[in-house]
């Protein structure tokens, strides 16, 4: 973001869609928003690299909402037809896309209308808002194929805007024949946008398919917020155990503020972690590419909304095995989700995370800098906590060459928990660890998968009808209650460690993020671990070396 850049208010917009960006808090544009909107404004064709949380999807949505409601405001009366398609890589990432741009025309619903034709159950109800013809349709390049060949759509008259976002995912998600496919049904002139994290070979593909003369934005960003945003730190573990034991220990003892999503780096060790919690009355959601969409984004909405403070996810299936081309034949194998448009890290908008939690090394580095992405995004501070195995070091020493800085400076800072503080909890975590075992969590992925895809189908209609209803759906329950035992929600006193007694009240509800935290500036960024508060005390991170 830069400070003598061109405000949102010199950018000539519609003051409809500058309302709803003072609505939303924005008070200035990010870099790419500053750089992207004036020539798309211009009618140039973009190819920008934008790394996600760097604000890119309004970067692409307000030039294309301005573009339309001029053209509705000054040009002759024409047909209603569908003008502007957003093409994305997953279900989530159409319904965040949809969502953003439905908040910018808070003020011009009636002229813009948003339809998101991404989820593959909804075919029939799509065919209805498809008839309607909106300005703008969100959704994977698959379901939009699928209307274009089935006649529900019909883009080769009307279409002015294209955008792919997240377009070197595209690709790797083995779109690839249906973006080619997709190109032919659309006119031979239109404005194009293509955002991307990187610039790869598929993304030069796609460039030479989609793009016009463009312009090209590689801003001068790096891959994460520098220090002063996002704070990194490691933590060696000498075992698997302590690994249990010091998560157990920063939940339990409220050393973690604010919301944090932990990563692991399969789905069943998501359900070992969100079990071995579960004992200790600490709620947690999986995120788990086999449940339902609808269960899915409820989860990331109501986190958005501060009713959970901890999510587990993993990136494995996206991430870790790129499957390129090879979409079709990818069946649920392992611990890869079924659904292959499931992508949970990549891109989705999880607001106001305080922490990352690497609890299993990230496999690649790029898997570090997706993860990290989640939390310190725009304007927001930012933590990311890696644990790291004593054999792993030499893993991370690669992920860290990737990340460090032309001086060479040491990213990851070393986190010197005092372990042997935390050692009266160790009972408690061996007999938990022991009472999560293999047949408990196939029997409790399995019971979630059926709850929620009962809840998914047979009570939509219920929760469309009844919206706050929604609200009390919760997705955190314990998923084995008949083994939690109650009184492990409770740390007697004399667990709690000496240096923390009286600073801490591990039983006092964790507060929601206030708007404060919103509203923190860059420079002046909140601890999220409440430790680093106590600069007293033992568990804090290790100064600086450099
Ligand atoms: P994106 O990179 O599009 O996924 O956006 C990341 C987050 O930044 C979203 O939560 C947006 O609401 C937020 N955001 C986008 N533009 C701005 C802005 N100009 N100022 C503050 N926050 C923004």
């Amino acid at each position: 973001m830069s400070d003598e850049g061109l405000g949102f208010e010199h950018m000539g917009l519609d003051p409809r869609l500058l309302q709803a960006v003072t609505d939303l808090g924005w008070s200035r544009p990010t870099l790419i928003q500053e750089k992207a909107i004036p020539l798309a404004l211009e009618g140039k064709d973009l190819l920008a690299r934008a790394r996600t949380g760097s604000g890119k999807t309004a970067a692409y949505a307000i030039p294309m909402l301005q573009l339309l409601l001029h053209r509705k405001a000054t040009g002759p009366v024409v047909e209603q037809a569908v003008r502007g398609l957003v093409l994305v890589p997953t279900k989530e990432l159409a319904k965040q896309a949809q969502s953003m741009i439905q908040q910018l025309v808070a003020y011009c619903s009636r002229d813009i209308r948003v339809a998101d034709v991404s989820a593959a159950e909804d075919a029939a109800a799509q065919r209805t808002v498809l008839v309607e013809k909106p300005d703008i349709v969100v959704g994977t390049p698959s379901r939009i194929l699928s209307h274009l060949q089935q006649d529900n759509l019909k883009l080769r008259d009307s279409l002015e805007l294209l955008v792919v976002d997240e377009a070197d995912l595209l690709f790797s998600f083995g779109f690839e024949e249906e973006l080619k496919n997709l190109l032919c049904h659309l006119p031979r002139i239109y404005q194009a946008f293509l955002m991307s994290a990187t610039f790869n070979e598929d993304v030069q593909a796609l460039k030479e398919l989609v793009l016009h003369n463009p312009v090209i934005l590689k801003l001068q960003e790096s891959q994460l917020p520098g220090p002063d945003q996002l704070q990194q730190f490691q933590v060696v573990c000498e075992t698997e155990e302590d690994k249990f034991l010091l998560l157990y220990a920063l939940l339990k003892l409220s050393l973690i503020q604010g919301k944090s999503l932990l990563f692991v780096n399969t789905l069943e060790r998501s359900y070992r972690l969100r079990l071995f919690l579960e004992q200790f009355s600490i709620p947690a959601c999986v995120l788990n590419g086999e449940l339902p969409l609808r269960s899915r984004c409820h989860i990331i909405a109501q986190f958005n909304q501060g009713l959970y403070d901890c999510v587990i996810a993993t990136d494995a299936e996206v991430l870790g095995n790129p499957f390129k081309g090879k979409r079709r034949g990818r069946g649920a194998k392992g611990d890869r989700a079924s659904d292959p448009e499931a992508g949970v890290a990549r891109g989705i908008d999880f607001h106001q995370v305080s922490l990352v939690l690497n609890f299993d090394l990230p496999p690649t580095p790029e898997a570090y800098i997706h993860r990290a992405g989640r939390t310190a995004r725009a304007n927001n501070p930012g933590i990311v906590l890696t644990f790291v195995l004593p054999t792993e070091q030499a893993h991370l020493g690669k992920i860290e060459e990737q990340l460090s800085g032309e001086n060479g400076a040491p990213v990851l800072l070393p986190y010197q928990f005092q372990m042997e503080e935390i050692e009266g909890f160790r009972y408690r975590c061996r007999d938990a660890m022991r009472s999560v075992t293999k047949q408990g969590i196939r029997e409790a992925r399995l019971k979630e998968v059926k709850e929620e895809l009962l809840r998914s189908e047979k009570l939509k209609t219920y929760f469309e009808d009844n919206p706050r209803d929604l609200q009390l759906l919760r997705h955190d329950l314990p998923l084995h209650p008949a083994i939690v035992k109650p009184q492990l929600g409770h740390v007697p006193d004399y667990l709690v460690p000496p240096t923390l007694r009286g600073v801490i009240h591990p039983h006092k509800k964790r507060k929601k993020p206030s708007s404060s935290h919103r509203k923190v500036k860059k420079g002046k960024t909140q601890n999220p671990l409440r430790s680093f508060k106590h600069q007293g005390q033992k568990l804090r991170p290790a100064k600086n070396p450099s």
